[in-house]
């Protein structure tokens, strides 16, 4: 088998890998948007594959997902298929028109009558993140994909370490966290509680800036509402997001849990205005703050993309107001801003408004990733989705490992 990876061996976002086995057949995993512009260079999304595998639904691995040739058979979960389903419903751009071929945790399957390919369920932000062990001319390469221990799924990590696949010959590790520094909050749990800490002496409404598709941070919030008898409100985007992870996730909130509202925006209702959305639109009208928030706004936490100023301004003359930014804070600097950075600043730097960052990472410790590579014990390492793969390596050296290869992008290493 060859291993070609086109983008990843330095840098986090990108993420290709190419596998080609010796009967010529071709599978890519992961086919993430660059998350910086240093390498523009994507034109070997153009090249003509097999298959692809999509480890899970952020940017930085299914990103460009939709100029590969729309006859190569994309293989992804079904949670992580909806919710990049999802995201096109609420920007109202048309859906991805990939043929689709659903996968479900631990069930192998042979791709292109050559790679055998099992997913493994992974702890990581997103709700459905996959690790793959893929085999095809008797070798055996694991994919790590996005994973940490720390989340409210961390049991996933621990079955690993436990049950780790046998007789790796290549592990491609992740190695996000090597350039960032020391956490915080090293676990969802913590974030819990601090979040906990602060809604319970809350004057005034809080607002706990995330992500949507951040089901871990998002039950977090509602543990933490849960205990202070507070109220959740969320948008409409959230509202179906949450609908569609509960298919496979039964016990998670919705909108028709009583301590659940949903704020309307019109952009968002827009979206929905289909006859295919008929009864969720009837729910979201059902579970509508409406104007309750203005009664008694201590009663309410809003978990959000980004608060709207306007209601932050009817709300200020009850009190200090509460605004958790709880997201990797490299999204309020130069480089990775989003776009609701500025209003955040505005709001962090006002009197007015309490601002706290309460956030744990998606990814895993230098400590977790030893821990599994020395369970797995494969034959070689190779870092990808990092900012420093040398550290990686110096890390593991320390620890005793001899085996961890550096890679460059885009040169075919025969395994
Ligand atoms: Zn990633
Ligand atoms: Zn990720």
């Amino acid at each position: 088998m060859k291993i070609n990876i086109y983008r990843g061996t330095k840098e986090i976002g990108g993420n290709c890998i190419e596998l080609t086995a010796n009967n010529g057949k071709v599978l890519w995993i992961d086919i993430g948007a660059p998350l910086d512009l240093t390498n523009p260079d994507i034109s070997y999304t153009k090249k003509r594959v097999d298959a692809l595998l999509i480890s899970h639904p952020h940017q930085d691995h299914y990103g460009l997902m939709e100029n590969v040739d729309k006859s190569i058979p994309v293989y992804i979960g079904g949670v992580s298929l909806d919710l990049i389903r999802a995201t096109k419903i609420f920007l109202g751009k048309p859906m991805p028109t990939n043929i689709f071929m659903v996968l479900e945790p631990w069930d192998g399957k042979t791709i292109a009558d050559t790679f055998k390919v099992c997913p493994y369920l992974m702890d990581h932000s997103s709700p459905e993140a996959f690790a793959f062990l893929i085999e095809a001319d008797g070798k055996r390469v694991f994919y790590t994909g996005d994973f940490r221990s720390t989340g409210w799924k961390r049991k996933l990590y621990y079955k690993l370490l436990k049950e780790p696949p046998a007789k790796i010959d290549l592990l491609l590790t992740e190695g996000t966290m090597v350039e960032r520094s020391s956490q915080a909050y090293p676990t969802e749990k913590s974030v819990q509680e601090a979040i906990n800490k602060v809604i319970r002496e809350q004057q005034n409404v809080t607002f706990v800036v995330s992500s949507a598709q951040n089901i871990d941070r998002l039950v977090s919030v509602v543990k933490a509402c849960n205990t202070n008898k507070k109220k959740l409100v969320i948008d409409v985007y959230n509202a179906w997001v949450l609908d569609m992870v509960k298919k496979k996730a039964p016990n998670l909130p919705t909108i028709d849990w009583d301590n659940i509202l949903v704020y309307n925006h019109p952009h968002q209702l827009e979206k929905i205005a289909g006859v295919e959305y008929t009864s969720f639109r009837e729910r979201i009208a059902k579970n509508d703050i409406g104007n309750k928030v203005f009664g008694s706004p201590a009663e309410f936490v809003y978990f959000l993309r980004c608060p709207n100023t306007k209601l932050v301004k009817d709300l200020l003359h009850n009190g200090t107001i509460n605004l958790i930014y709880s997201q990797w804070k490299g999204y309020l600097e130069e480089g990775h801003k989003t776009y609701c950075a500025e209003t955040i600043q505005e709001l962090a730097d006002s009197k007015e408004v309490a601002f706290q960052h309460i956030h744990t990472s998606g990814h895993a410790t230098l400590f977790d990733l030893k821990r599994m590579a020395k369970a797995m014990d494969p034959k070689k390492i190779v870092p990808i989705h990092t900012e420093n793969p040398v550290k990686i390596q110096q890390e593991f050296v320390k620890a005793g490992f001899t085996n961890v290869e550096l890679w460059d992008d885009g040169i075919e290493y025969q395994l």
